[in-house]
This record gives structure tokens, sequence and C-alpha cells, in this order.
């Protein structure tokens, strides 16, 4: 059963064109409602969700949030534009290449060398419109807490807003796609050990085997 719509209808634009709708409907419907069968930009129509992303600025403030047309509701005075760009990754693997979990952090640094280079500037987190901590989940990543970090990203609709707003092109979303990925495909060993093994690996951590204790 449909919800029925509120009887209170406002007044906003969208990509310049002035609206007048029910309060219940979301952008997106707005503009159906009114007449323009948007399908670039609309994930649901192309596949791809999360492509929805708009610019709001709200009546009486000069402040511009980044938010999803498919779950904002309008109101009057809205000024609503759709932010369509296309954002291809540079960040390129093959879960195949990567031999074994343990050489998953070593791979993650070659891969995503940015993310080490963190600003902790909050950037991606103001940006996100699902509300994920963006910036502690790329933390983790960096220090080899995949499975963490995935989970962080689990309402992530891969809408690339942290992407855009990072002055480090770490890419946040997919450093997040990356996680889930590896946290899925293999039975990842403890992230402490991983860390002690990457430490060796890299020479900060010096280890004597010829210590008597190690024989
Ligand atoms: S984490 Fe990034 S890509 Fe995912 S929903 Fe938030 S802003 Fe969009
Ligand atoms: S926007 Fe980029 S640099 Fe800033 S906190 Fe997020 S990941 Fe770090």
């Amino acid at each position: 059963m449909s919800r029925p719509l509120s009887e209170t209808r406002v007044s906003l634009t969208i990509n310049g064109r002035p609206i007048t709708a029910s309060q219940s409907l979301s952008v997106i419907q707005a503009l159906w409602y009114a007449g323009y069968p948007r399908v670039k930009g609309v994930g649901c129509l192309e596949g791809v969700c999360g492509s929805c992303r708009v610019m709001v600025c709200r009546k009486d403030s000069n402040e511009l949030s980044m938010e999803l047309g498919c779950q904002l509701l309008i109101e009057n005075g809205m000024d609503v534009l759709f932010a369509v760009f296309d954002t291809p990754s540079h960040h390129h693997y093959q879960l195949s290449d990567i031999q074994s979990s343990w050489n998953i952090q070593t791979r993650f640094q070659s891969i995503f060398p940015e993310a080490e280079q963190c600003r902790h500037c909050h950037g991606c987190n103001a940006a996100c419109p699902k509300g994920i901590d963006v910036e502690t989940a790329v933390d983790l990543a960096v220090k080899g807490h995949f499975k963490e970090c995935g989970d962080l990203f689990i309402d992530c609709v891969m809408c690339d807003l942290c992407m855009t707003s990072c002055p480090e092109f770490i890419e946040p979303n997919h450093v997040g796609l990356f996680a889930r990925r590896v946290s899925a495909y293999f039975d990842t060993r403890p992230s402490n050990l991983i860390n002690r093994l990457e430490a060796i690996r890299s020479g900060q951590m010096q280890v004597d085997t010829d210590d008597e204790e190690n024989d």
C-alpha cells in the first residue's frame, strides 16, 4: 500500500527548476511528480546505488551540504543541485594476486600508498550522507584491521563523496571495498600478528634468528 501524500505543499528549486510538491516526497520523487523523469544520476534506475548525490542549500542558510536525493525529504525554500560526476578509481588490483592473507597488509600499502598520509581533516566524515566514520575506518585499514574497517563501511553506497572530498586522493570508499573484499576472500589471520610480520619484513623490527631462545 503506497504512503499517502502530505497535504502540506512546499516550493523549492531542483536543478534550477521551480517545483511545488507534497512535503512528504523525496527530492527524486518530487522531480518525478513535477513531470521530470530523471534517469541520469539516479542509482536505482541505473543499477549503481549512491549516484543520486545532491548539493543542498536550505532556506536562510549559506551552508552547503551533500546528501542523497532518494532519502532527502524536500523542504520549503530548498535549492537542490544533482552532482553528476564520473570518478573512476585510480587504485587497481586483483584479489587473486594476493598470495595469502599474510600478504594483505603489504599489498594494501602498495595499492593504497596514500592511506598512510591521512591528514585527519574530517573531510570524508563531513561529506558522507550515510554518517559513516570514514576517517576511523581508513585508520583501521592502515593498521591492518581490515575486518573492523570493512564493518564500518557496511552502509556505504559508493556515492564517491568521501572520495571527492579527500585532499590526499586516498579514495576512502575504495579502501572500505578492499577491506570488505579481503575479509570475505580470506580467513583473515590476527591483525596484530600480521602487523608484527610486516614490521619485520619492512625492517622496522629486527629479529635475531641466532638467539638461543629462538632455537
Ligand atoms: S563512505 Fe564515502 S562512498 Fe560510502 S556512503 Fe559515505 S561518502 Fe558515500
Ligand atoms: S578526507 Fe582523506 S585525508 Fe581527510 S580524514 Fe578523510 S581520508 Fe583522511
